[in-house]
């Protein structure tokens, strides 16, 4: 099995298939180092005990109850209380505060280095995809976790539609947007009134910290907040910028962002921690028509290079949200994977057509999810204009 790219995800899915009989992993990452600090927090229905358990901890609960069976739900559950527990006490940690996404990878980096049992080999190398397609036997299993860019979502189409229709990314722009990230040496935690009234003078560009954004961890607290642009402003700011960068050429948005942290340091009486780093990034919502190769596998197409062996896509390689957890979708994802392959009784061809159901209904839950954080924050943004905010709402 050839896992390309060791996030996250690639990492989770080779610890879990590690411990299996009969399977030697090649795992490829291009970086050298592990580097992004940035704080993030994981679902912990991931180490849910019970399906009741796992039913109180779902904030879309209603979501995944309407899209999966009952005993879709159950196989979730008993395959997380298999997971060995070396894997499942890491997990457990990083379900109960914000860590840092490279203290994840290292973690799970060593862990798999360290384990006695199983056969993971990993190489540092930038994969293309003809170095994959070289690397690989017939039969060989080829999992893609190399993130949104995906390096082989493309290569899988739809036979019989041309390379405009058969486009295998659907993507779906919901905005433009600042993430302004800091650290504050107080307590804060936030909630919808605070978000409303820190915002208050700010007509335009509110501030507003994610969902659970914040996290103190005793003295300091992590704050993640969005500001909402256009894509002409956007394309004004670069990918990458800090706060010093944002008062001096876009002081309007700047203004509105120290107007609320202002609010905070009134209120608690602390103060920034270093500086802020500021991503402006479009916040897109986007899916594999084709999460796998399976209406490509065994075509006798000379120009297909993986006509011989399976291709899945796992994590952000296959589905991706601004507003939602994806690490732990991503983890989810390489559990039912691992699931699947585990099942001595599957064919190949079960294994992917039950993968490309299973991701179908999760880019459901992730629509339907994150068009209502959309809607919700469009509502937010118009609060005190009642007759734009009547324009925005249907009723029934
Ligand atoms: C600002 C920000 C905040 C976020 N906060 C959260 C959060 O709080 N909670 C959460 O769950 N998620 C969060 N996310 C999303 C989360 O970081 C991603 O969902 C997650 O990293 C996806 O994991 P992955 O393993 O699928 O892909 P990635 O993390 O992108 O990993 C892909 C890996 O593949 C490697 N790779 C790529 N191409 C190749 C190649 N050709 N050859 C070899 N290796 C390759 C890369 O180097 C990388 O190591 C956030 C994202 C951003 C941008």
């Amino acid at each position: 099995m050839h896992v390309i790219g060791a996030g996250p995800v690639g990492l989770m899915l080779t610890a879990l298939l590690q411990p299996l009989e009969d399977i030697s992993l090649l795992l490829y990452e291009k970086r050298d180092d592990y580097t992004r600090s940035r704080m993030v927090q994981l679902d912990p229905s991931l180490v849910a005990e019970s399906v009741e358990t796992f039913r109180e901890l779902q904030t879309d609960q209603d979501d995944v109850e309407a899209i999966f069976h009952p005993l879709e739900i159950e196989d979730g559950v008993a395959f997380r209380t298999s997971i060995p527990d070396d894997l499942r006490l890491l997990i457990q940690q990083w379900t109960l505060g914000f860590s840092p996404l490279n203290e994840i990878e290292r973690s799970l980096s060593s862990l798999i280095a360290e384990r006695q049992e199983g056969s993971v080999e990993r190489l540092a190398a930038e994969m293309s995809e003809q170095a994959i397609a070289l690397a690989v036997e017939p039969d060989d299993i080829v999992i893609d976790c190399t993130g949104r860019n995906s390096l082989l979502r493309e290569s899988l189409t739809t036979p019989g539609l041309s390379s405009d229709e058969g486009q295998n990314t659907v993507n779906l722009e919901l905005e433009y947007s600042l993430v302004i990230t800091f650290l504050y040496d107080q307590n804060y935690a936030c909630n919808e009134l605070c978000k409303y009234y820190k915002n208050s003078d700010n007509r335009t560009y509110k501030f507003i910290p994610s969902v659970a954004r914040t996290f103190s961890d005793g003295d300091v607290s992590h704050v993640t907040g969005l500001v909402s642009l256009t894509s002409e402003e956007a394309a004004t700011i670069p990918n990458e910028c800090d706060g010093e960068w944002l008062r001096a050429n876009r002081p309007e948005v700047a203004k509105s962002m120290d107007r609320f942290i202002d609010r905070v340091k009134g209120e608690t009486h602390g103060e920034i921690v270093g500086d802020l780093q500021v991503l402006c990034i479009p916040l897109n919502l986007y899916r594999a028509r084709n999460a796998t190769n399976r209406l490509n596998l065994n075509e006798h197409d000379p120009d297909y290079r993986f006509s011989r062996s399976p291709v899945i896509l796992a994590g952000d390689s296959a589905i991706g949200s601004p507003y939602f957890q994806s690490i732990s979708l991503g983890f989810e994802c390489a559990m039912y994977l691992a699931s699947l392959i585990s099942h001595p009784a599957l064919t190949v061809d079960e294994v992917l057509d039950r993968y490309e159901t299973y991701i179908f209904k999760q880019w459901l839950r992730v629509y339907m999810r994150s068009k209502k954080i959309k809607h919700d924050k469009d509502v937010f943004e118009l609060v005190d204009d009642k007759l734009a905010l009547l324009e925005l709402i249907h009723l029934y």
